[in-house]
């Protein structure tokens, strides 16, 4: 599946890719055009700029056939009103000689009406952000039964979002039998949950960003004991102002980010932005390290996704990322444009096997750098590391990433998850309120009810 002619796509939306002047299909193109043709679940880990938006449009519109059914059969979602836009445009791109009616619906204007309007005319392919969304499937004028495909796209933006209760709304009224898609740039524990609760049996593939060979990184970590300790050690590194001219530090949660920035703090060139800081401080704090007023950024991998910044000297790890894929996103930030890169990773005893998922995932081991005597090493513990001491971490719900590369496995998701301890977010909600919550199980229930 290297090139377009692989995919035996229809001529009308060949000459468009032609149009185009797309040479090759992208990899993530390549990885994922059969799969979501052949009609299973899929997510798909790509970030913006890999092609991923094609990468999901060309299968679906492929399948698409024409018709003049008033309700929508394509449902695309997207967290914000800019992305819906940029994904109508490329649906118009990939139809011009196809006969696809696509509408974008968004909030955050008086366009309800004309939204409305544009519904009772017929629609192929709806994209929208959920909220509004929401809101015209329970006008009644648009009927999300028709649907037999849905997309998520930037799932990790959505949930980080809030979005969550708005997208299980929406799936209440979509039909059982239909394919999910999803698209993610970083995987998180919502984003697993989600997949868990609602996919069946998703094929899952992966991406790192195009253009990023790891071979411009050079990659070194260091086994630490704790947070605080982890602390001292990257304010010993940063003391060489020269060598450590524009560093990311990624940290796993908010709380960690504000902890980390209140221990740094004397230093003024340092900025934090995770989703709980207000969008005007986001915008502000990236401007400053962009502009190289704040020499070091403290990030949270979501927030730092969306983020394009050049000549990043190193990326820093502050804790070793739960799922394997991002740290390949996170070093990706670095070793841009053929410069090199530098990526540090802080590991503690119970991040090791993290560690270890990310080496297989890259086939290359981390050598391993001696912390320096001047660095002390602290014996207290955060609230976190209190509550969890190392022996008692579960860790057997790590995932094991087998493949090297643009990594791709098959997720037996549904049988391996229920072994573990990990409680999904949908356990919880039906421990709570004894409500059936996947997919086929009101059905379920109703027969039950019926017996009874
Ligand atoms: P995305 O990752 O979906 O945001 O896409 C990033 C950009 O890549 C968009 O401007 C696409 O039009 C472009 N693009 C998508 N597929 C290809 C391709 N096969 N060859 C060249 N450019 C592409």
């Amino acid at each position: 599946m290297n090139t377009f002619e692989d995919f035996n796509i229809k001529k009308q939306l060949r000459k468009a890719i032609d149009d185009l002047g797309f040479e090759k299909p992208t990899p993530i193109q390549q990885e994922s055009y059969s799969t979501i043709l052949g009609g299973g679940d899929f997510v798909g880990i790509a970030q913006t700029g890999t092609g991923k938006t094609i990468a999901y449009l060309l299968p679906v519109l492929q399948d698409l056939k024409f018709s003049d059914q008033l309700q929508p059969r394509v449902l695309i979602l997207a967290p914000t009103r800019e992305l819906v836009i940029q994904i109508v445009e490329q649906v118009e791109i990939l139809t011009p000689y196809l006969s696809v009616r696509v509408l974008g619906v968004y909030g955050g204007s008086n366009n309800i009406i004309a939204q409305k309007q544009a519904l009772t005319q017929g629609v192929d392919i709806i994209v929208g952000t959920p909220r509004r969304l929401y809101d015209l499937a329970l006008s009644n004028l648009l009927r999300l039964k028709s649907i037999k495909k849905l997309v998520i796209d930037e799932v990790d933006i959505m949930l980080d979002f809030g979005y969550k209760t708005q997208l299980k709304n929406i799936f209440e009224h979509l039909p059982v039998k239909r394919q999910n898609i999803l698209f993610s740039a970083t995987m998180t524990q919502y984003v697993d949950e989600l997949t868990d609760d609602f996919l069946v049996n998703p094929i899952k593939k992966t991406i790192s960003i195009s253009g990023t060979p790891l071979e411009n990184i050079s990659q070194e970590c260091y086994a630490v004991p704790n947070f605080y300790t982890k602390a001292n050690l990257l304010k010993h590194l940063l003391e060489d102002q020269n060598e450590f001219s524009k560093v990311l530090v990624f940290v796993a949660t908010k709380v960690h980010a504000d902890r980390l920035f209140e221990l740094l703090n004397s230093e003024s060139e340092i900025s934090v932005i995770h989703s709980s800081k207000e969008q005007n401080h986001r915008t502000k704090s990236i401007e400053k390290f962009v502009d190289g007023t704040s020499r070091i950024l403290i990030a949270t991998d979501v927030i730092a996704r969306g983020i394009d910044i050049e000549k990043i000297t190193t990326v820093i790890s502050f804790n070793t990322p739960f799922y394997a894929e991002n740290y390949i996103h996170r070093i990706g930030r670095t070793g841009r444009a053929k410069q090199r890169g530098r990526a540090i990773l802080f590991y503690t005893e119970k991040e090791t096997v993290l560690k270890d998922s990310i080496e297989t995932l890259m086939n290359y081991k981390i050598p391993i750098s001696e912390i320096h005597e001047d660095v002390v090493v602290s014996h207290e513990l955060t609230p976190e590391e209190k509550e969890k001491p190392v022996e008692q971490l579960n860790l057997s719900d790590k995932r094991s990433i087998t493949e090297s590369g643009a990594s791709f496995h098959e997720k037996s998701a549904k049988n391996s998850k229920a072994k573990t301890e990990k409680k999904s977010y949908s356990k919880s909600l039906k421990e709570k309120f004894k409500k059936p919550i996947r997919r086929g199980d009101k059905i379920q229930n109703m027969k039950k009810k019926r017996k009874r």
